[in-house]
């Protein structure tokens, strides 16, 4: 339609809307009926689209539309007086659906709860408290009688109300309750959450670095600056987190503390929750909607002063941050690798400069991208070098295992260490990053192997309980007795897995407790505190368990750590298989050696001459200029840009036909490449192929330019419904 028509027509205002569907554009509503006096952007409203109703957030008050006014829709309601979003977290989201070329209407929901995505008001701050009634006041001690649990109940809220929930959680059934309310004997009422905020418990005495990172963390308060926080494992970390995070709190401000997992790690959690008497919250997984519901609510209206939690907090609303901690910055845990990609850690970075506050990436094994932004002091660098209180670092030595015999792919070497180290009455992890049994299961008569129907992979063999496994796509099988092909009789496995490790320990060292960490044992909420609990002992234990165990643990008794495969990862086809192998090599070892015993951390590897292998005594950072001359080389990350257009199809051929029709649409400048349409390393994927479109680029600016033309020449393309098309900026992986 013309602008003329536009300014002709009367002009009521206009909400400029985003909706959360795929369409990468803003949708224009005229205000609800009866007004739209005070209608703020930010505000969420209801609005017809297609046939559906659907919750969408006020993006501008326009002027006019160029849709003509005849065909404007009304919104239907506006939800919010007052946006639930605030202005940082706005521009934030806004920043991210931009920058990952993503609809912000699918983008702008991360900044909700789950029942503020569905439209209902943000929950009340308030919670369910119990109280004893007049009546309940007047009962004798004791009563009533006959009902024991009653009678606790009665008598654990004689001082004073408290929270249903604690209640709850100390164990008092709702029936209990329930007859004692029908009883008129307690009454529920609504209790405030105060909130006060002290330090509890009080800090450790820092070492000199320890002090030394503090000091300017907490001089940068108030602006933004990056601080890359580079401490060997043990170094004390968290110690700098903690005593940074008081200064904040002290200030009055929020803190906001990204940890790569947080049911797996309760250790964290712990230690914070110990140190201040300020509500500490923690968003996890496994929370449900009403409790994330009112952590939300408490982070925005300030109530809650440290907020824990996994990647997708850091789109969390906060009233007044004053700190971000990004903790483990190279964990990969922090992108998101489908649907809206994003890595957590930069959209931390971009946060802390729209809220003007200082944000600490910490890890013993920093990224690349953060290293290299140290070196060019983007990033403020502050180095631990050893470990903080008993612990020392331990040694780090390869075992060459080729030509070897091998049992359950331990060499004897390694097995005469493990047995030394037992004796010695202290506890081993054994790290083998690959679950089941054994990597497949091949026929020795006619070749047959285990694989997937719905993916070029191999299913791999399970046998507690047994049975065939795809980890790819999830698909499980039972456990051919003979080959389906040739009907005999002499199926064997191939490549080792942690079961097969397990079997063969817990026969060779049956005077011990061996136990297996990976996500098929520790499946229940409480598996791995209970594991800490019984590793705290002290008493010899041997844990075998996939990278898992690799994750920020403290299991401070065990003196040796042996990796089984490091050569899995060392010829990785993938651009980070070097860093990644690194950084675990690193990490594993980092288990080790935690209360002062001197440890070890034994590598089989079948190359002892890869130039890895040779960086094993020296410290971590020694080894990155070498790959980082490899990647400047490469134009691979951190030096030039990379995005990817992935393609996912139920017909191969209609994939890499779509992504040459798109990349045939574009013309690339001089300093950007197309690469593709190539196949996804496992190109089929749960009966779908998978394709892309590799782009990279000398800067950031140019990558948006090729990546947005590629994006307008797909949606003009046409293509069938079994065709899904995304975008990577910055991909984890290439492949
Ligand atoms: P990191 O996170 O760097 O791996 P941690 O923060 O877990 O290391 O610290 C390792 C151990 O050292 C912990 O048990 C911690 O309590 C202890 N520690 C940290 N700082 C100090 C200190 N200044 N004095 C004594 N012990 C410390
Ligand atoms: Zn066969
Ligand atoms: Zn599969």
């Amino acid at each position: 339609m013309s602008q003329k028509t536009a300014k002709t027509s009367v002009e009521p205002a206009i909400w400029r809307c985003a909706v959360p569907s795929p369409l990468r554009q803003a949708f224009d509503y005229l205000p609800i009926e009866g007004g739209h006096g005070g209608a703020k952007p930010g505000a969420r409203v209801t609005v017809p689209f297609g046939k559906r109703s659907v919750t969408a957030v006020i993006l501008s008050i326009a002027s006019r539309s160029s849709v003509e006014p005849t065909k404007l829709k009304a919104a239907t309601a506006l939800l919010d007086e007052q946006p639930l979003y605030t202005e940082a977290q706005r521009a934030l989201l806004s920043w991210a659906a931009d920058y990952y070329q993503h609809p912000l209407g699918e983008v702008l929901p991360l900044g909700l709860s789950p029942r503020e995505r569905r439209g209902q008001p943000e929950r009340a701050l308030t919670e369910t408290g119990i109280r004893l009634t007049a009546r309940g006041h007047g009962l004798p001690d004791g009563a009533p009688h006959r009902a024991r649990k009653q009678a606790t109940l009665v008598s654990r809220l004689r001082p004073g109300p408290l929270p249903l929930a604690e209640l709850k959680a100390e164990g008092f059934s709702p029936a209990v309750i329930r007859v004692l309310r029908d009883k008129a004997l307690i009454e529920n009422f609504e209790l405030a959450t105060e909130a006060a905020w002290q330090t509890r418990s009080p800090p450790l005495p820092a070492n000199a670095e320890q002090q030394a990172a503090i000091d300017q963390i907490v001089a940068a308060a108030g602006v933004f600056s990056v601080h890359l926080l580079y401490g060997v494992t043990g170094s004390g970390k968290t110690e700098v987190y903690l005593q940074s995070v008081a200064d904040c709190l002290n200030r009055g401000r929020q803190a906001l503390v990204l940890l790569p997992e947080i049911a797996l790690t309760p250790q964290t959690l712990a230690r914070f929750e110990e140190r201040f008497e300020a509500p500490v919250i923690a968003l996890h997984s496994a929370m449900g909607d009403a409790e994330r519901d009112r952590a939300w609510a408490a982070a925005r209206r300030g109530h809650a002063a440290v907020i824990l939690g996994t990647r997708s907090s850091v789109f969390v609303p906060l009233l007044e941050p004053g700190l971000i901690i990004v903790d483990e910055e190279h964990d990969a845990a922090y992108v998101q690798q489908d649907g809206f990609r994003y890595s957590a850690r930069d959209v931390a970075i971009k946060r802390a400069q729209l809220e003007q506050c200082p944000v600490v990436l910490g890890s013993a094994t920093p990224s690349l991208e953060s290293w290299h932004n140290a070196e060019l002091e983007r990033f403020q660098r502050h180095s631990l070098t050893h470990r903080a209180g008993a612990g020392t670092l331990p040694a780090r030595r390869q075992i060459d295992i080729s030509g070897l015999e091998l049992s359950a792919g331990l060499s004897p070497e390694l097995l005469a260490k493990i047995e030394a180290a037992l004796n010695q009455r202290h506890q081993v992890l054994v790290f083998l990053n690959r679950r089941g049994f054994a990597n497949a299961l091949l026929c020795h008569d006619c070749g047959w192997s285990s694989d997937c129907a719905d993916c070029d992979a191999r299913m791999t063999l399970h046998k507690t309980p047994p049975g065939l496994h795809c980890h790819h796509c999830g698909r499980r099988s039972a456990l051919p007795s003979q080959c389906p092909r040739c009907q005999s009789r002499r199926l064997v496995g191939t490549g080792i897995g942690t079961q097969q490790t397990e079997t063969f320990l817990a026969e060779r060292f049956a005077d011990y407790p061996v136990l297996r960490v990976d996500s098929d044992t520790m499946t229940g909420r409480h598996s791995m505190p209970d594991l800490i609990e019984q590793l705290a002992s002290g008493d010899p234990v041997l844990m075998i368990g996939t990278q898992m165990l690799s994750k920020g643990h403290h299991f401070p008794h065990v003196t040796l750590v042996a990796v089984v495969d490091a050569d899995a990862l060392l010829f990785s086809p993938d651009f980070r298989g070097e860093e990644r192998l690194l950084q675990l090599l690193t990490q594993v070892g980092g288990r080790a050696g935690r209360d002062g015993t001197p440890s070890e951390v034994l590598i089989q590897t079948r190359h002892p001459d890869h130039p890895l292998m040779q960086h094993l005594d020296k410290p971590y950072h020694t080894a990155l200029p070498a790959l980082l001359n490899q990647r400047s080389q490469a134009g691979l990350p951190p030096h030039g840009a990379l995005g990817i257009i992935r393609c996912d199809s139920q017909d191969r051929q209609e994939g890499l036909g779509f992504l040459s029709l798109i990349r045939n649409g574009v013309t690339t400048p001089r300093g950007a490449r197309i690469i593709g349409p190539l196949s996804a390393a496992m190109a089929r994927r749960k009966n779908r192929y998978r394709s892309q479109l590799v782009v990279s680029a000398k800067s950031r600016s140019m990558l948006a330019k090729v990546v947005t033309d590629l994006i307008a020449a797909a949606e003009a393309a046409r293509h069938s419904h079994r065709l899904s098309w995304s975008v990577d900026i910055d991909p984890y992986e290439s492949l």
